[in-house]
């Protein structure tokens, strides 16, 4: 047996000929970066998302990067966000000489507690970074109004979500700015790294613009530090080809969550994931709770019978070694790192295919 974590070969097969016509137009017009597919990308996108400004980077971690800078985030500035996120969250914070203060998150969703966030604003906090985990927004209201009343700014991190929704709103067009991530697993992947930064804000968006480029708006014109991030024009030419086809994919996820749902209901041990009502959730991940500590020999059974699953996340980043050092204890996060598990998923896994890893999870956990 071999199912994967996430099997991408049915897509490329699906968008061969399209793929092959993109790609070779790029190859054919020779410009391979700055040029009309990263335009016409960020056009799309925009419209899509809802939003006025879409400026496409090199990767999810440089849109947070240049997203930050961009909302005026600066060294010595505090940064509120999730200790249940990838690495690249915190890391652009520390990056940008801001430090990350971490929230614990909810036991149901894994995304920031939005109750625990006012105890730790500081006369330094600038901004708070919601992560919309596994594809599920978080709590963006009560984020918005906490944001209000203490001039906050708001980046969501949206790497996971592309497409999904809270209340009809789509996710990444709701704070001051959204960050998305086109690394190839990700819900929307290119064939590369690629990023994209969302804004309504015209400065915003005409200093992400510089700042991706070198600091400038016309070549060898360099009016601040920079960096050179921009999405090259085979990914971008690859996400025009994608792009329509993220509505349907994201409701394939979702259906096969629902059979995950009805597979898994009647099997004690385990916790299957919570939907909040408000959002429309985008199943980046299925990810599950094992409990009574028998995550790893669940997850090792799945392996010898090979079928893929991965633990998101193991460390939470308040005990990376970066962060480790007087971190507060974060319970739910910490509990969380050690009983998740996420099983396979993809817009056009089969039933059969669920079933199978339903029945080994059920012999796993005896
Ligand atoms: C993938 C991811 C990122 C980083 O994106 P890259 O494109 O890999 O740099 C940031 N935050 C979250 C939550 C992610 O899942």
């Amino acid at each position: 047996m071999n199912i994967p974590i996430l099997n991408l070969k049915p897509e490329v097969d699906e968008l061969w000929e399209d793929l092959n016509q993109a790609i070779q137009g790029v190859l054919r017009s020779t410009r391979f970066i700055m040029g009309p597919n990263g335009a016409a990308f960020e056009a799309g996108s925009a419209e899509y998302l809802g939003v006025k400004h879409s400026i496409a980077v090199n990767s999810g971690t440089d849109a947070l990067l240049i997203g930050l800078r961009a909302a005026g985030i600066t060294t010595g500035d505090e940064v509120i966000t999730s200790p249940f996120t990838f690495y690249a969250t915190a890391e652009a914070i520390s990056q940008i000489g801001a430090t990350p203060v971490f929230v614990d998150i909810r036991r149901e969703t894994y995304n920031i507690d939005v109750r625990r966030i006012e105890q730790a604003i500081t006369p330094k906090t600038k901004a708070i970074i919601p992560v919309h985990l596994f594809g599920q927004g978080a709590e963006m209201d009560d984020i918005l109004a906490l944001a209000k009343q203490y001039k906050l700014k708001v980046i969501e991190d949206a790497a996971q979500a592309f497409g999904g929704e809270y209340y009809g709103k789509k996710l990444g067009a709701i704070g001051d700015v959204g960050c998305f991530s086109f690394y190839p697993s990700k819900n929307l992947g290119a064939y590369g790294d690629g990023g994209l930064i969302t804004t309504n804000g015209d400065e915003i968006a005409a200093l992400a613009r510089m700042l991706r480029n070198h600091g400038s708006q016309r070549s060898y014109y360099n009016e601040m530090l920079g960096y050179n991030s921009r999405l090259d024009e085979l990914q971008a030419a690859i996400l025009r080809v994608k792009l329509p086809r993220i509505e349907a994919w994201n409701e394939g996820r979702r259906k096969a969550a629902y059979v995950y749902n009805e597979l898994l209901a009647d099997i004690s041990g385990l916790i299957i994931p919570h939907e909040d009502p408000a959002v429309k959730h985008v199943y980046h991940q299925y990810t599950i709770r094992i409990l009574h500590g028998k995550r790893d020999q669940v997850q090792r059974h799945l392996e010898q019978q090979g079928i893929g699953t991965m633990i998101y996340y193991p460390v939470p980043l308040h005990r990376q070694p970066l962060y480790a050092r007087n971190a507060a204890e974060l319970p739910v996060a910490e509990e969380s790192a050690a009983e998740v598990l996420s099983l396979p998923i993809g817009p056009t896994i089969t039933r059969t295919i669920q079933e199978t890893v339903v029945a080994e999870l059920r012999k796993a956990l005896g």
